[in-house]
C-alpha cells in the first residue's frame, strides 16, 4: 500500500477546502496540554508536508501557539484546519477534515505521558513521549 496520497477536504461549514498534495497515510494523536485545550481532547492529525493549500483564505484564522508552531482554524464555524510548525512550514492537518477518512492509518501516538488518565486507544501504535518527539525533530532537522 502506497505511503503518499492526495487529500481533500473541508471545515464544517464549507467555507475553506483544503487541498494536500503528497501527504501521508499514517494518522497519529497528540496528547499533550496543548491539544488537549485546543481540541477538547486528543486531536489525530496527519503530515501533510509542505504541499498544503486553503482556498477562502479570508475565513482562517491563525493563532500563534508557540515560538515554534501556530494552529488555524475556520472563522465561521471553528473547525481546525492546521498545526504548522514555522521553521519547516509543515503543516498536520486534523484527519477528520478530509474526504475518504477510512484510507487513513492510525499508527502513532505522541506526548503520551501528557495522556489524561480517563481515556486510552485501543489501536496498537507506536508512542513516544514530548522529549522522545523534541529529540526526533531535533534530530531530523540537524541531518
Ligand atoms: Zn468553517
Ligand atoms: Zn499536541
Amino acid at each position: 500500500m502506497p505511503d503518499l496520497t492526495i487529500g481533500k477536504g473541508s471545515c464544517l461549514c464549507g467555507a475553506v477546502r483544503v487541498s494536500a498534495k503528497t501527504m501521508s497515510k499514517k494518522a497519529h494523536a497528540c496528547h499533550c496540554s496543548m491539544c488537549q485545550k485546543w481540541a477538547g481532547g486528543s486531536l489525530m492529525m496527519v503530515d501533510c508536508g509542505i504541499n498544503v493549500s486553503f482556498q477562502n483564505k479570508e475565513n482562517v484564522a491563525v493563532y500563534n501557539s508557540s515560538e515554534w508552531a501556530e494552529r488555524g482554524f475556520c472563522k465561521q464555524c471553528g473547525s481546525h484546519l492546521f498545526y504548522r510548525l514555522k521553521e519547516q512550514n509543515r503543516y498536520f492537518v486534523p484527519v477528520g477534515i478530509f474526504d475518504g477518512v477510512e484510507q487513513f492509518i492510525f499508527d502513532h501516538q505522541i506526548f503520551i505521558d501528557e495522556k489524561p488518565e480517563y481515556y486510552s486507544f485501543a489501536n496498537e501504535t507506536q508512542n513516544m513521549t514530548g522529549a522522545e518527539v523534541f529529540a526526533m525533530s531535533a534530530a531530523a532537522t540537524e541531518s
